[in-house]
């Protein structure tokens, strides 16, 4: 089915066509013609999915463009849990709208206010904000939301996992109570449900229509997963010997502590291998900096924290490695949901080390199989990670 059969307009087919999208994803086909209804909308679906395009393209066919937007205004608001991801978002927003003559900004923390300010004078169409400095620029009255038409919550589930729920609650009752609510999750809780119950004033006489485009929790298809066990202090000579002889082109390390992934760079340097790393210490200039390296090739290997990878969207990534395994599987499948996008072929590689046992226990019991594993030769391990129990259930959860 061409994207023109689900009542878009010339212009936004024109602006995907010219992206190279020549059909809806599987979570665009359902969750265009609900939105173009005017629906509210609870969907399910990873990053990867086409997600955001299924939020945003509906959006702009909906937001009145007749009426006159008045100063310090917005007409959509699109909520995010990182930097990273609102600039991301608002990338995609200015190339959808390319034919449209609509406004967009993304305002977030760890830079200037002022310029933000100056340009909410006029009043913006789209807004992409993370929520601290939307709350900011509320309270200093440099924007007001009365004549929003449309709230998206997007990743809400990494909004609560970062502890925003507080200040989503405050920015919805900011809101005007007549609106199209709309909430995308990678994972569904109780946690966000609880937020989707509380955003719909009307929800009784119209309420949500939920959708689900991945199991809950689940991994594209189109991502290969292996894991190699390792021990602790040999790690950074496997990433370097893996990188060296399989050629790797690219790849995104999630490593979990910000001074173990500067770390990382220097052993890696020290190896002949140019690395950088992105965590919450460096400024946003550059992270914004080595982000646009590592999309362009210019930077081969990225490390980062798990916070600081939300958002990364790279059309093509080839690879992400889990340096360091994370603690909760919903966190493992985020980050293998960076690669293997929209369809293309990916690879995902774990480094699992006896102490990381429990955590692998749980991701594979949530992905319901074990992962492949791959011996690497010259790297024998002393402590063997056993076989993982599929029905595992964490302590704190029986
Ligand atoms: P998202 O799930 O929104 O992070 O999107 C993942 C990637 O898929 C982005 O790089 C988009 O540009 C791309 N994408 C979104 N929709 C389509 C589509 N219909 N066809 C091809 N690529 C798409």
């Amino acid at each position: 089915m061409p994207f023109s059969n689900l009542g878009l307009c010339d212009p936004i087919v024109q602006a995907i066509t010219e992206l190279g999208y020549s059909a809806p994803t599987p979570v665009q086909k359902q969750a265009i013609p609900l939105i173009l209804a005017g629906k509210d909308l609870i969907a399910t679906a990873q990053t990867g999915t086409g997600k955001t395009a299924a939020f945003v393209l509906p959006l702009l066919e909906n937001i009145n463009k007749e009426r006159k937007l008045r100063g310090k205004r917005i007409r959509a608001l699109i909520l995010t849990p990182t930097r990273e991801l609102a600039v991301q978002v608002a990338a995609n927003v200015a190339q959808y709208s390319k034919h449209l003559n609509l406004s967009s900004m993304a305002v977030y923390g760890g830079v200037e206010l002022e310029p933000q300010k100056q340009r909410l004078i006029d009043g913006v169409d789209i807004l992409v904000a993370t929520p601290g400095r939307l709350i900011d620029l509320a309270h200093q009255r440099a924007l007001h939301f009365d004549e929003l038409e449309v709230l998206v919550l997007d990743e809400a589930d990494r909004m609560v996992d970062m502890g925003f729920v507080g200040d989503i609650n405050k920015i919805i009752a900011r809101l005007p109570a007549s609106r199209q609510n709309l909430l995308f999750s990678a994972t569904m809780n109780h946690a966000v449900h609880t937020i989707a119950d509380n955003f719909s004033d009307s929800k009784m006489s119209n309420p949500a229509s939920e959708i689900s485009i991945s199991p809950k929790s689940t991994t594209a298809a189109t991502i290969s997963q292996w894991l190699i066990t390792v021990d602790k202090d040999t790690k950074s000579a496997l990433l370097s010997h893996l990188i060296n002889t399989e050629q790797w082109d690219q790849a995104l390390i999630f490593i979990e502590k910000k001074h173990g992934a500067a770390k990382l760079v220097d052993q890696l340097a020290k190896r002949g291998i140019k690395a950088d790393a992105i965590h919450g210490d460096k400024s946003q200039a550059m992270r914004e900096k080595i982000l646009a390296d590592f999309k362009s090739g210019k930077l081969k290997y990225l490390v980062s924290t798990g916070v600081s990878a939300r958002g990364i969207d790279i059309g093509d990534l080839s690879r992400v490695v889990n340096y360091d395994l994370p603690f909760k599987p919903e966190e493992y499948i985020h980050r293998i949901g960076r690669t293997g996008r929209a369809g293309t072929a990916g690879e995902a590689i774990s480094f699992v080390a006896m102490g990381d046992f429990k955590n692998l226990c749980a991701i594979e019991s949530r992905l319901n199989h074990i992962i492949d594993r791959k011996e690497i030769e010259g790297f024998p391990v002393r402590k063997v990670v056993p076989i993982s129990i599929l029905n595992y259930v964490r302590k704190s959860q029986r």
